[in-house]
């Protein structure tokens, strides 16, 4: 069978996903990418990274196509190691949409690390990100290394900072995959700690 072209863009129900990048600062075991081309039917391993004028031609091809429920950044990478492009197409898509639509960011929580000098947190407030929900899946930082090998030291603690600077600017919640690896109450006692709302995600493997 042929090989589906790459996307940037593309649907699961009535929500549009955003596959800005395939770079991601994480290799979690349990990654879909580790072992899929892509969900749904959409092929997600871009061949490159899209830019913006690309992202924002798949957009338009489908935005007013229907009235979606929400609008995430969400693909095969992390959204944030773009940041420039994650706050364009956000802005880009407040401007064109035109009515009232939620956007989300699902991010590892790695933004300062990847964007030092930067304020992530205001830039997505300002850009027009009106949810965050970040993958933390550990209780701790030995387990987080374990289960999400990430490519900076310390990057635990940064997502715990990430958490606490994004948590008054913009809805947030703190998730986990459920996977016999992860402690769902640890992950969850850590984001009552930080006053924040917890959400398990469940480990559907999407067909493709
Ligand atoms: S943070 Fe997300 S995109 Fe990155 S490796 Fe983990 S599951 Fe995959």
């Amino acid at each position: 069978m042929a090989q589906l072209e790459p996307k940037g863009v593309y649907w699961l129900d009535n929500t549009l996903y955003l596959n800005i990048t395939n770079q991601c600062s994480n290799c979690c075991y349990f990654c879909f990418k580790r072992y899929k081309s892509g969900v749904g039917g959409f092929n997600l391993k871009l061949l490159r990274e899209p830019t913006i004028e690309k992202i924002e031609t798949e957009l338009s091809e489908v935005l007013h196509k229907r009235s979606w429920d929400g609008i995430v950044f969400c693909g095969f990478g992390e959204p944030t190691e773009r940041l420039d492009v994650l706050v364009e197409v956000t802005k880009w898509i407040r401007r064109q949409h035109g009515k009232p639509i939620q956007i989300r960011l699902d991010t590892n929580g790695h933004g300062y690390t990847l964007n030092p000098n930067r304020d992530v947190a205001l830039e997505l407030k300002n850009a027009g990100i009106d949810k965050v929900s970040v993958s933390l899946n550990a209780g701790d930082k030995e387990t987080y290394n374990e289960i999400c090998k990430p490519t900076f030291p310390e990057t635990y603690d940064a997502v715990l900072e990430f958490i606490l600077k994004t948590k008054g600017l913009v809805e947030l919640e703190v998730t986990a995959v459920r996977l016999p690896e992860v402690k769902l109450a640890k992950v969850q006692r850590v984001a009552d700690k930080l006053g924040v709302k917890f959400k398990v995600r469940e480990y559907i493997p999407c067909f493709f």
